[in-house]
């Protein structure tokens, strides 16, 4: 499913890496993880929510690592809820 990106697609977007895998990827291949003001981890849609943003892919692989190793958790330093797993692998794009 990854492939590699052209050098020539690099340079139009800008390159966001996965919490995860540690892949680097085009914003659009990734889910937007913000902290809000209260300290929870909420799914950023827009990609433009002000605030600590993190990112990972939404597939189940890298959402797992993510889950195990609390690399939201740890980025962000905010509470991650097992809904925001769901809504994730939600997310379109
Ligand atoms: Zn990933």
């Amino acid at each position: 499913m990854l492939t590699e990106t052209p050098l020539s697609n690099r340079r139009r977007e800008p390159v966001r890496t996965c919490v995860a895998c540690r892949l680097e990827a085009g914003k659009s291949g990734l889910v937007r993880i913000v902290r809000r003001a209260d300290g929870s981890a909420a799914v950023d849609r827009t990609g433009h929510a002000s605030g600590r943003g993190a990112y990972v892919h939404a597939l189940e692989a890298c959402i797992e690592i993510a889950r195990k190793r609390r690399a939201l958790e740890r980025s962000l330093k905010a509470v991650v809820s097992p809904e925001l797993w769901s809504e994730v692998i939600g997310s379109p794009g």
